[in-house]
């Protein structure tokens, strides 16, 4: 994504692009790091040296709240998150603890029946060792 179009997708979605909330965007859609709070703020901090880990915090909930961005909860003790709102899975290595994505097939995911369910979140999780880790 430009950072024209970037501009775009978050005024369309209601948040009001500052350049802080406009770096953080940027940094997600670049990095697809899945990264969390923690490693945002530590690669941002150089360039926005007024940043602190609050805004970060506040921005990602912010957008969170207005749907350009998702939570990854693959651990329970920490949280991760993506700019990358369309449906798809996250394996997570146990050894260099990177997050990749995972395409998924919904059409050949069967679920019980489900009807009259309302989904509102959809998670993938998937744990092991990534190819590269695995040829070391
Ligand atoms: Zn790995
Ligand atoms: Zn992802």
């Amino acid at each position: 994504m430009e950072v024209n179009n970037i501009i775009d997708h978050l005024t369309q979605h209601g948040v009001k692009p500052s350049p802080q909330r406009l770096n953080i965007y940027k940094y997600l859609i670049e990095e697809k790091n899945h990264p969390t709070v923690d490693t945002i703020f530590k690669d941002l901090i150089g360039a926005m040296p007024t940043l602190s880990k609050t805004t970060v915090y506040n921005t990602l909930k912010l957008f969170i709240d207005k749907g350009v961005a998702k939570v990854i909860n693959i651990e329970n003790n920490e949280t991760r998150y993506d700019a990358d709102t369309s449906i798809h899975g996250h394996f997570k290595c146990e050894k260099c603890l990177k997050v990749f994505d995972i395409n998924i097939d919904m059409s050949e995911i069967k679920t019980l029946d489900i009807s009259g369910f309302l989904i509102k979140e959809t998670h993938f999780y998937l744990k092991g060792i990534c190819k590269k880790c695995r040829s070391d």
